[in-house]
């Protein structure tokens, strides 16, 4: 069954262009910006340009093309990071994982060592 997606929720704002957002990185199927709560020294977003609420949705119902070019995103903002010491890519879906935005979102954090995955 698809997801209801809100677009409504912040991340669609931003996608408007009618919230600002410090932007890393844009493509034409990906958008990478700062958390405006950095949990890490580096703290990028990475979010698909089309409307899924979350992972499962997002390979359910993107296009090839669009999978593939959020790959191609994620792999440009890793090399435009520059984090030779290590990152960690994170994405939340769904209640278990308190996933507050409803926009698929991949978190990258690096810049310091970042302990346990669960501390
Ligand atoms: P989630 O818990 O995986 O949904 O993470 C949502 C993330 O979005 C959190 O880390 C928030 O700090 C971040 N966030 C919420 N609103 C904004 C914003 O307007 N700009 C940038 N990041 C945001």
């Amino acid at each position: 069954m698809s997801k209801q997606y809100d677009s409504n929720n912040i991340f669609a704002k931003i996608l408007r262009g009618e919230i600002p957002n410090k932007t890393v990185l844009e493509t034409d199927h990906a958008l990478a910006f700062y958390d405006i709560h950095p949990q890490a020294p580096v703290h990028v977003l990475l979010i698909p340009k089309g409307p899924y609420v979350d992972f499962g949705h997002f390979v359910a119902e993107a296009s090839p093309e669009e999978q593939l070019g959020f790959n191609a995103a994620l792999a440009q903002l890793v090399a435009t990071l520059d984090l030779p010491t290590g990152f960690r890519v994170i994405g939340n879906a769904g209640p278990d994982s308190n996933q507050e935005v409803p926009h698929f979102h991949l978190h990258l954090l690096g810049g310091r060592n970042l302990g346990p995955l669960l501390p």
